[in-house]
């Protein structure tokens, strides 16, 4: 399981990657973007997200 954030409801405002506490989002092109190989499924970055754009798959 790991973080997958939906780029067309992303607004890239950058909380996810701050909030983040293995650095496993950044953001491309506007948007966040996960490594699936570091992100640990701790859901900080979905609780996080203003709009909702994270889910844990
Ligand atoms: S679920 Fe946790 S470890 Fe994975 S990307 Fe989000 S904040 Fe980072
Ligand atoms: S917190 Fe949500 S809207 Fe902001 S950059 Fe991350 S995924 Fe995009």
């Amino acid at each position: 399981m790991a973080a997958v954030a939906d780029k067309k409801i992303c607004v890239g405002c950058g909380a996810c990657v701050a909030t983040c506490p293995v650095e496993a989002i950044v953001l491309k092109d506007g948007v966040a973007q996960i490594d699936p190989q570091k992100c640990i499924s701790c859901g900080a970055c979905v609780a996080t997200c203003p709009v909702q754009a994270i889910k844990l798959q």
